[in-house]
């Protein structure tokens, strides 16, 4: 007899996790929001290079971390998010994983700064694939700045597998103004090698969309808004003759949650019913509260569907939200008494 199986070294299980976790330079960075947001930053900057290939990095202006976290946060399953089973249960941030960090560090060469506000001076740390290469104090701003550099450089396959670069910076953009409309009263900017693309500030929803979206939708928002007992519905509809031929302009958020369902979408575009042509998208921005207790919640934070206890009610309540809204701006059709 001859036992045969051993434990993964960490740099090796860390890579395995990074697989599921890191598709691409813009799942590294919808983490990296997501933790800024959790952090409490009201002002995050991203900069990427070649499409995130070479660098993604991400500054905010957060609580910052202590020294040894510092270096714990690399760490597989290490949170600050939750402690106990319960906590499962009534998750409040965009995180509870610990994953992310880790799997991030184990395919790329990062380097981190990070400062509490309670301590004079930060902490820096330099990880390459999972092995720690330099931590020392460093005096830094309050907050955490990290930059992912060369994406996939130890997985070859992986990153042969990229796609093209406006491809790659489409998903990043997507990623960014997903999060950036769930926050408009946090300010966001986005630079692709030095260049400019987004500059958001702190404000209203509304403006958030048209800093997003540009100047032409100004005028053509409607506003939406439904209570119920188990869902509150809030967000901004586009009037129809806003509507264009091409889908991308269409989000859903679930207590702040980007997701995608195609038969909430229908329930939508049923609402415009007659408003506009067949072949048209109609834009929205809506935002579900719902008890976390009605949908599932432990879904994988790189997915973004999700499963309602009873999808049939949402459906039904954001039709009428949405033709409620319709309808209180004059926007469906009146009846033609001329003749
Ligand atoms: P999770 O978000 O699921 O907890 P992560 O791997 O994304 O896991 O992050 C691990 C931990 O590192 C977080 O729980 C948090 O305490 C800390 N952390 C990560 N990013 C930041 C940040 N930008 N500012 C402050 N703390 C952070
Ligand atoms: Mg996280």
């Amino acid at each position: 007899m001859s036992d045969i199986i051993q434990l993964l070294p960490d740099a090796i299980a860390n890579q395995i996790a990074a697989g599921e976790v890191v598709q691409r330079p813009a799942s590294a960075l919808k983490e990296m929001l997501e933790n800024a947001v959790d952090a409490g930053a009201t002002h995050i900057q991203v900069i990427v290079k070649e499409a995130g290939k070479t660098l993604i990095q991400m500054i905010d202006n957060g609580k910052g971390m202590s020294m040894t976290d510092a270096r714990m946060c690399f760490e597989r399953h290490a949170t600050s998010k939750i402690r106990t089973t319960e906590d499962l249960f009534a998750i409040r941030t965009f995180g509870f994983r610990g994953e992310a960090l880790a799997s991030i560090a184990a395919v790329a060469q990062l380097e981190m700064k990070t400062r509490q506000a309670s301590s004079e001076l930060g902490t820096l740390i330099q990880i390459e694939g999972s092995e720690v290469k330099k931590q020392e104090p460093v005096s830094c701003p309050i907050g955490t700045s990290i930059s992912v550099k060369n994406l996939f450089f130890n997985v070859p396959a992986r990153r042969n597998f990229l796609k093209s670069n406006p491809v790659e910076m489409r998903h990043i953009v997507e990623e960014f103004q997903r999060v950036a409309l769930a926050y408009p009263e946090i300010g966001f900017s986005l630079y692709q090698n030095d260049l400019e693309l987004f500059k958001l500030v702190p404000g209203k929803l509304s403006q958030r969309i048209v800093g997003i979206f540009g100047k032409s939708y100004q005028g053509q928002l409607v506003a939406c808004r439904e209570e119920t007992p188990h869902l509150n519905i809030h967000g901004y509809i586009g009037k129809p003759e806003a509507s264009k031929k091409t889908r991308g302009e269409q989000f859903f958020f679930v207590n702040n949650r980007f997701i995608k369902n195609n038969y909430l979408h229908h329930a939508v575009a049923n609402a415009y019913e007659g408003l506009m042509g067949a072949d048209m998208q109609p834009f929205y921005v809506l935002f579900l509260d719902i008890d976390p207790s009605h949908i599932d919640i432990n879904v994988h934070p790189t997915k973004t569907e999700i499963k309602f206890d009873d999808e049939r009610t949402v459906y039904a309540v954001i039709r009428s939200a949405v033709k409620q809204a319709l309808g209180a701006h004059h926007v469906v059709p009146s009846l033609d008494f001329s003749y």
